[in-house]
C-alpha cells in the first residue's frame, strides 16, 4: 500500500515533502522508511518575552526543529524573519537532512526561527531575542545534539550571543554548539563566505560540464546578504559579468558589469546592509524583482523561498538557474522552467557550502585546532565539485533533472543509517 502523503499549507513545507516523495517512491524506498523520514525528531515551540527599548514587553515566537539524528548531531541555522513560521522551520530542517546527507559530512538536519522584523529591531532588542531564545532552547542544544548556525538576518554576531548564553547557563565555554561565530571567538577563517563560494563553485562547474566560457557569461543574482554578495564575488572573479544584483530597495542593472566590491563595501558601510544609494557609472534602478526577468545566462536566486512560482516562473528569460536561497522555486515554478528546458543546478547542492564550511569550523572547535583560510578553502571547493559532479553524473545515468538526482543520492545515505540504526524495540 503506498505511504498516506503528509501536506501542508506552508509552501515551503509542501514543497520539499512533494519533492522527498516523489524521489523516495522513484528509488522504491520501503514505506517504513519513507514514514519515519517523512516526520520530524523534534519541533520545539517557545515564546521569547523580551523588555523592548521603550519599556514595553513584547512576546516572541520561537521554533527549532530537529528533522534527522540518523547520520549526526541536527545541523542548521537560526533565522530572523516576519515570515517565520514552525511549518516553514520544519521544511527548512527537513531539507537540511539532505543537504547535510549530500555534502557527506556527519549530520542531520536542524533549523530554528524567531518570527520578527529584525530591520525594527535596535541592536539591544536584537540581543535580548536572541538571548531568551537561546535560553529557552538550552535544553536542546549540543555539539553531539543540534548545532545552530547563522541564517537569514543572522550572523556572526549573533553566533556569539548565543554561545555566551549557553555557555553561562552551563558555567563552561560551549564552541562547537553554534557554528558561524567571529573568528576571533572560535570561529573559522572563510566560513563568512563559504556559502557563495560553494554557489560559485557549482555555478561554474555547471559551467563547465555543459562546456560553456565563463568569460563568455552574464549572470543575475538576486539578494545582496552574506550569500549572495559573496556568490556575486566569486563569478565576478572567475570572469563571469554580473549584470545586475538586488535587495529590497531594488534591482541594480548595468550592461558593462556590476563592480561587485564597490557594491560590497557600499552595503557592508550601510546601516542596515542595504544597497540603498548605490551607484557607479551606467547603473540602472528598478524594482526588486524586475532581477527574476533579466536576460542573462545564469539567474541566482540568492535570497528568500518562492521567489519564482506560478505566477511569474514563465517570465523568467534566463538560461540556467543555480539556487543560492533555500528552496527559492515553488513546484509549479520548476515545472514551469522544466517546461522551459531550463536547467537547475538545485538549492541543497549549490549552498551547500555554508555547512560544509560549519563543519569544518565544528572540527576545529572540537580539536582547538585552527587552519588558515587557505587550508578551508583548499578543502571546501574540491568537496562541492565532487558532489556537484556526483550529482551530474547520477542525473545523466538515471535521465532525471538535477534536483530529483540529488533526493535520491541523499535520501539513500540516510535511509541507510536508519536501516544500520534500527528502530527502537
Ligand atoms: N543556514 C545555512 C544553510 O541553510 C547554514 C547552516 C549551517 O551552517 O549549519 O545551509
Amino acid at each position: 500500500m503506498a505511504v498516506e502523503r503528509r501536506t501542508s499549507d506552508d509552501v515551503l513545507l509542501s514543497t520539499a515533502l512533494e519533492n522527498f516523495y516523489n524521489a523516495a517512491e522513484e528509488m522504491g524506498l520501503k514505506d517504513d522508511l519513507i514514514e519515519i523520514l517523512s516526520r520530524s525528531e523534534r519541533r520545539i515551540c517557545v515564546s521569547i518575552p523580551v523588555e523592548m527599548d521603550d519599556g514595553t514587553v513584547k512576546v516572541f515566537d520561537g521554533y527549532r526543529v530537529v528533522h534527522s539524528s540518523a547520520l549526526g548531531p541536527g545541523k542548521g541555522g537560526i533565522r530572523f524573519h516576519p515570515q517565520v513560521t514552525l511549518d516553514e522551520t520544519e521544511a527548512l530542517a527537513f531539507m537540511m537532512t539532505w543537504k547535510c546527507s549530500l555534502a557527506g559530512i556527519p549530520y542531520g538536519g536542524g533549523k530554528g526561527g524567531v518570527c520578527c522584523e529584525p530591520l525594527e529591531l535596535s541592536l539591544k532588542e536584537k540581543e535580548r531575542i536572541t538571548r531568551t531564545f537561546a535560553a529557552r532552547i538550552e535544553p536542546f542544544v549540543g555539539a553531539w545534539t543540534d548545532v545552530p548556525a547563522p541564517d537569514i538576518n543572522t550572523g556572526a554576531r549573533e553566533m556569539v550571543w548565543f554561545m555566551d548564553t549557553i555557555s553561562k547557563i552551563r558555567g563552561q565555554l560551549e564552541p562547537a554548539i553554534f557554528t558561524g561565530k567571529p573568528v576571533s571567538l572560535w570561529g573559522s577563517k572563510g566560513r563568512t563566505a563559504a556559502t557563495g563560494l560553494g554557489v560559485a563553485t557549482c555555478a561554474l562547474e555547471f559551467l563547465r560540464v555543459i562546456g560553456r566560457d565563463p568569460k563568455e557569461t552574464t549572470a543575475a543574482v538576486q539578494g545582496f546578504g552574506t550569500v549572495g554578495s559573496y556568490t556575486a564575488k566569486f563569478l565576478h572573479e572567475a570572469g563571469v559579468k554580473i549584470v545586475a544584483i538586488c535587495d529590497i530597495t531594488g534591482t541594480y542593472y548595468c550592461k558593462d558589469g556590476i563592480d561587485v566590491e564597490k557594491a560590497m563595501a557600499h552595503a557592508h558601510s550601510h546601516p542596515k546592509r542595504l544597497l540603498e544609494g548605490y551607484s557607479q557609472a551606467g547603473l540602472e534602478k528598478s524594482k526588486p524583482n524586475d532581477i527574476l526577468y533579466l536576460d542573462v545566462d545564469v539567474l541566482l536566486p540568492c535570497a528568500m523561498e518562492g521567489v519564482l512560482n506560478k505566477a511569474n516562473a514563465d517570465k523568467v528569460r534566463a538560461k540556467y538557474i543555480v539556487e543560492g536561497a533555500n528552496g527559492p522555486l515553488t513546484p509549479e515554478a520548476d515545472e514551469i522552467l522544466k517546461s522551459k528546458g531550463i536547467p537547475i543546478v538545485p538549492d541543497f547542492l549549490a549552498n551547500s557550502g555554508g555547512v560544509i564550511g560549519s563543519y569544518f569550523e565544528w572540527c576545529q572547535n572540537l580539536a582547538g585546532f585552527f587552519w588558515t583560510e587557505e587550508e578551508y578553502n583548499a578543502r571546501l571547493v574540491p568537496i562541492m565539485k565532487s558532489n556537484f559532479q556526483r550529482v551530474w553524473e547520477y542525473s545523466k545515468e538515471h535521465n532525471v533533472e538535477m534536483r530529483r538526482a540529488a533526493f535520491m543520492v541523499a535520501i539513500k545515505r540516510v535511509a541507510d543509517a536508519v536501516e544500520m540504526r534500527g528502530v527502537f524495540l
